[in-house]
């Protein structure tokens, strides 16, 4: 049951405390940057446990959970028929560094619901297969430039932490410390949904192309897709200058629709299809695991079959893929996505009216269960202009939706989700809380 939130500051002693403790260890107390509210400031709040579309934090209190471990937990936590195959496949056993049964299950049940994959690798987590993805793109090609755009993330593998140089002419610049500029000067860094500047790009430097890599729906600079037009010219170019365009649907796969983003752009463009993809998040229901995938000719270049090399101590581990496999058959049954999407847009519609009534500049959009929302008065196209919102005000909101119960992510440039166990009750009360804030502004 839900917990009063009386005071911010009283009620949260041992997410303070804890938060301390964590700190004198793990650098920043977390194990994951966004994890410490640097963005927004505060105390993170530690979660004790999750149930359906709740977790409560140390102090027992109780949010509803619109982040879902970034994605995962697209059935909401605790979902029963996860919980049980888990169960049963942790009896058998943990690891074995063997091939089995389940492994050729789950990628037999990928490569049906993805219809652009004809062989999938299985891996642990999305930096390590949007990293396998490139390494095989460049390996297939025999090139060595890869394209990425301005606020997509792609994992923390060195190459793809790049922002644009100071023209197309030039590589990009890393991103962080301990990423030599060596390291990135094949990295082509483009704005998104900028079709002159990529047809540019490719003019320049479309021979030496290995791959264009793209999050399809951008969740990691808030929610921006790309548009059609821009889309469709991705695949042309690619197509004209030999180069393989990556969907990396780590957070759109089996969230945004059964067939992820890929399937979303098929229907404004007949046939389109992508040539390999990264997924992770929901295929693993929560537990680490990730894949990448393409057509036959290109992932038959990886070893054993072929020379470029990637493997895994834990990849297909037998636990994770009982829990993603699980989890895939759940979103199967009729009806799953169109509920999911009708429950998402209800909370974005329904954030949107309350900020209109009280005259607050507000525009969100969904796809599935995945959404996003800006204190603006129209959708942004790029990360620039996603980087250029208001953040003090996303980060009073923020506050105030955390003080009430109401979990979103810790920064603006973050997308949110809704899970199927989120009710009519749930986005009720978390558009009622927002519209009191809207109202007091
Ligand atoms: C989360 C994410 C990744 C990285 O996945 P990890 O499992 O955190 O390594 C890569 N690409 C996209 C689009 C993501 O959202």
């Amino acid at each position: 049951m839900a917990q009063p939130n009386i005071s911010p500051v009283s009620t949260h002693t041992r997410n303070e405390a804890l938060f301390e403790r964590a700190k004198k260890l793990i650098p920043g107390g977390v194990n994951s940057p966004v994890r410490a509210f640097k963005a927004v400031g505060g105390t993170p709040r530690f979660v004790q446990r999750a149930q359906g579309a709740y977790f409560w934090d140390a102090d027992g209190t109780r949010y509803i959970d619109y982040i879902g471990s970034w994605g995962p937990m697209i059935l909401g936590h605790g979902h029963p028929a996860v919980i049980e195959a888990v169960q049963k496949a942790m009896l058998e056993g943990f690891s074995y560094g063997a091939p089995t049964e389940r492994e050729v299950e789950l990628a037999e049940e990928i490569v049906r619901l993805v219809p652009s994959l004809e062989m999938v690798r299985l891996v642990s987590s999305g930096t390590e297969a949007a990293m396998s993805a490139i390494r095989l793109a460049r390996g297939a090609t025999g090139r060595s430039k890869i394209i990425k755009f301005e606020g997509c993330y792609h994992g923390h593998a060195d190459a793809l932490l790049v922002k644009a140089g100071s023209g197309l002419a030039t590589f990009g610049n890393p991103t962080s410390a301990g990423v030599p500029p060596e390291v990135v000067q094949h990295t082509l860094v483009v704005e998104y949904n900028h079709i002159r500047q990529l047809e540019e790009c490719f003019a320049l430097h479309g021979k030496e192309v290995a791959c264009l890599m793209i999050e399809p729906i951008c969740g990691n600079m808030n929610f921006v897709r790309a548009s059609v037009p821009f889309m469709q010219r991705c695949r042309e170019l690619c197509t004209q200058y030999g180069a393989l365009l990556i969907f990396d649907e780590v957070m759109t796969g089996f969230r945004v629709a059964l067939g992820g983003a890929q399937s979303v752009y098929a229907k404004s463009i007949p046939g389109f299809k992508p040539d390999m993809s990264v997924l992770g998040k929901v295929i693993g229901g929560g537990m680490p695991l990730a894949a990448f995938g393409g057509t036959r000719a290109v992932m038959e270049q990886l070893a054993p079959m072929g020379p470029v090399y990637q493997a895994g101590t834990l990849s297909g581990n037998p636990v994770a893929t009982a829990c993603g496999l699980a989890t895939l058959r759940e979103l199967q049954k009729p009806g799953f996505y169109d509920a999911l999407g009708a429950r998402t847009r209800s909370l974005v519609s329904g954030l949107t009216a309350a900020a209109h009534k009280a005259g607050v500049p507000f525009c969100g959009d969904s796809e599935g269960g995945m959404f996003g929302f800006f204190l603006l008065g129209q959708l942004p196209q790029n990360y620039a202009a996603v980087m250029a919102t208001n953040s003090p005000a996303f980060n009073r909101f923020f506050h105030a939706m955390l003080d009430k119960g109401v979990y979103y992510a810790p920064a603006l440039y973050e997308a949110g989700f809704v899970s199927a166990a989120h009710s009519a009750q749930d986005i009720e009360t978390s558009v009622s809380t927002a519209a009191e804030f809207f109202a007091g502004l």
